[in-house]
């Protein structure tokens, strides 16, 4: 599934994020988790920000998380989408994990999109190769 152009560039993994697109490459959400204090965190980070710990483990993310927020992009950005406007960029939160990812909801449009919504967890490819995580209304 491509929500977006084949010309969009895909993620470059960096040394931080490296596992987290590694796991995703593998079709599983995962986000990191310090093993002292158990909070997860995300984007990826070498120290837990809640007590610096630099001990980490991966959680699995549930399949369905929920809307905490989004826009509408009607004005390309970038040559690559422009045959793709009107399309969303969302915050989907998982609540009983403590973190947010930024993704798109691919089979909405924009006046179907509601603050709190259940989302399901899909995979898109990007144009790279990279399995970047998308989600569904429900
Ligand atoms: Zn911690």
């Amino acid at each position: 599934m491509e929500y977006m152009p084949s010309g969009v560039p895909g993620p470059e993994p960096s040394f931080d994020d490296r596992e987290y697109w590694e796991r995703c490459q593998q079709k599983r959400l995962a986000f990191q988790a310090c093993s002292a204090c158990g909070k997860c965190r995300h984007p990826p980070g070498p120290y837990c920000p809640h007590c610096s710990s630099d001990q980490i483990t991966w959680v699995e993310a549930p399949t369905v998380g929920e809307l905490f927020s989004y826009t509408v992009i009607y004005h390309p950005a970038h040559e690559s989408v422009r045959s793709r406007v009107p399309y969303n960029v969302v915050i989907v939160a998982f609540p009983d994990l403590g973190v947010r990812v930024i993704s798109n909801v691919v089979n909405a449009a924009p006046d179907e999109l509601q603050f709190g919504m259940p989302l399901k967890l899909v995979w898109g490819q990007a144009s790279n190769g990279q399995a970047i995580p998308l989600f569904e209304k429900m």
